[in-house]
């Protein structure tokens, strides 16, 4: 089978690599779609703490496919079932664990980071890992591109629910990449008032506008506070959700928010420098400030069931589908900005 193996920053081969060999309690997934995440292309470059120097590891934990083969000893799956995984492994005993909050569990395991992923024609789920609740069937009529976002689709609903977006809520999503225009979405599902969406781009601000943004602000044109104060008359926004890794734009958050407004800090920082916080607004106007990261199995079946009807067309979060021996140009297209989404695609018989 084709594989794209990672073996040090900067440097993934695709090559030809033999088939898993499953266990009885392990399942293989033949791999019809894996996208690229920014995840991906951080350990591209910079490897990775879990991924101990000289491993080799194929990349990809955004994965759909169907059941190849199952080892004897399963009962929850058939061969031909369509599935996807939650990346995130819990231990299944700590504290965060028990709470149904694997994504938080300190000694994760993960797809495409402890254990192979998606970058490959055939990827083997260890029977720990069914046990612990990762594999799940994607709804009929789902396509293989679709379930693919549903595991970055799954870290947005699980950031809304932390600032409890919801009816009357102006909701102002700061990045108009995959990840804004996922939130987008859910904020509609979630029947906030009004989406606002801010990005330098106007060509993924139009794609958050054909996925429901109420207001699109180019923020190369316009001045964004201004921007927010005239469309909520002064009062500023219920919630802010920074998709950018920008100190600048989570510096100012506070400054775009209402009284009793909440912020989650939903991108990482990486390694740019702290933005300084008015933690006078924070206690002044009592606003609450948080981040997430993941998802839990539940928000993954919760999105899933989310968009199990079919009626919003996802597809223009994905910009472009690769084969696996041209992934370096999706890693590439992904990291330039240009796009939006790109994917691994694997074709069926
Ligand atoms: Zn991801
Ligand atoms: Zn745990």
């Amino acid at each position: 089978m084709r594989a794209a193996v990672f073996h040090e920053p900067g440097r993934i081969e695709v090559r030809d690599r033999d088939e898993p060999v499953i266990a009885a309690d392990d399942v293989l997934v033949r791999v019809r779609a894996a996208s690229i995440c920014g995840t991906d292309l951080r350990i591209m470059r910079h490897g990775h703490f879990k991924i101990p120097a000289g491993t080799p590891r194929v990349l990809g934990h955004e994965v759909a496919g169907e059941i190849a083969a199952i080892g004897a000893d399963v009962t929850d799956f058939r061969v031909g079932d369509r599935v996807s995984v939650t990346p995130n492994v819990g231990c299944g005993h700590c504290d965060m664990c028990r709470r149904g909050l694997n994504q938080l569990c300190p000694t994760y395991d993960a797809f495409g980071i402890t254990l192979d992923g998606g970058f490959e024609q055939y990827m083997r789920v260890p029977g720990w890992v069914l046990d612990r609740g990762n594999l799940h069937a994607v709804p009929a009529g789902m396509s293989f591109d679709v379930a693919a976002l549903m595991e970055p689709a799954a870290c947005c609903l699980h950031g809304q629910r932390a600032v409890n977006v919801g009816p009357g809520d102006d909701v102002l999503i700061i990045g108009a990449g995959p990840i804004g225009c996922l939130h987008t979405v859910i904020a509609k599902r979630r029947a906030a008032r009004r989406v606002i969406v801010a990005n330098r781009r106007q060509s993924r601000l139009d794609i958050a506008g054909l996925l429901g943004a109420d207001e699109l602000v180019n923020v190369t044109e316009r001045d964004l506070h201004e921007e927010v104060m005239r469309l909520t008359d002064g009062r500023g926004v219920d919630v802010v959700i920074t998709c950018v890794s920008d100190p600048a734009v989570i510096a100012s958050a506070t400054d775009l928010l209402a009284r009793l407004g909440r912020l989650n800090v939903f991108s990482g920082l990486g390694d740019a420098a702290r933005p300084q916080i008015d933690v006078n607004a924070l206690h002044y106007r009592e606003l609450v400030m948080t981040g997430t990261t993941g998802a839990s199995n539940t928000d993954y079946r919760d999105v899933l069931d989310m968009f199990s009807g079919g009626d919003i067309d996802l597809t223009p979060i994905i910009s472009g589908r690769f084969s696996v021996d041209e992934i370096h140009g999706a890693l590439e297209h992904a990291a330039s900005g240009a796009g939006m989404k790109p994917l691994i695609a694997f074709e069926g018989d």
